[in-house]
């Protein structure tokens, strides 16, 4: 089976629905009909799912990245700190999970991946992200990832 390129899957053509659906599609895909299919795994095959997908973009510089994320409007992007080793990100109005009741766990495992993958290339080192803070999982302010580099 021929799998997908990213490239061909971001060319959209709706001349009157335009490039943005919901975020209510996305959120029951990524969230409902994922975990009712894969159960307690989904948020290590979503961590990975996003890593993979992050080192896939093959960006050159943490620019590249954060217009990406304004484009396909993931979130309101913020990093407060940043280190050769060390790095915070935070996301506001987190597409998966801002507004949800708190569930009571952290959700946005895939959004931990992708920043992970990203910032893996970008710095050709490895990675790995850890969601300390949850808006819909936890009811914290933000989706905030520490990110360690080494
Ligand atoms: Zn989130």
């Amino acid at each position: 089976m021929k799998s997908i390129e990213l490239s061909n899957a971001l060319k959209i053509n709706r001349p009157e629905l335009g490039n943005f659906s919901g975020v209510g599609l996305y959120r029951l895909l990524r969230l409902v009909a994922w975990e009712d299919i894969m159960g307690p795994g989904a948020s290590a095959i979503s961590y990975y799912a996003g890593k993979k997908l992050g080192q896939d973009l093959n960006l050159k510089a943490l620019d590249e990245f954060l217009e990406l994320c304004i484009q396909l409007k993931i979130g309101i992007i913020e990093i407060p700190t940043m280190t050769d080793t060390h790095m915070h990100v935070d996301i506001y109005e987190c597409v998966t999970c801002s507004g949800m009741d708190p569930v009571g766990r952290p959700i946005c495992h895939f959004e931990g991946g992708l920043i992970a993958g990203a910032v893996e290339t970008i710095t050709g080192k490895s990675v790995l992200a850890k969601e300390v803070s949850c808006i819909g999982g936890l009811g914290d302010a933000t989706c905030g990832y520490h990110l360690d580099i080494k």
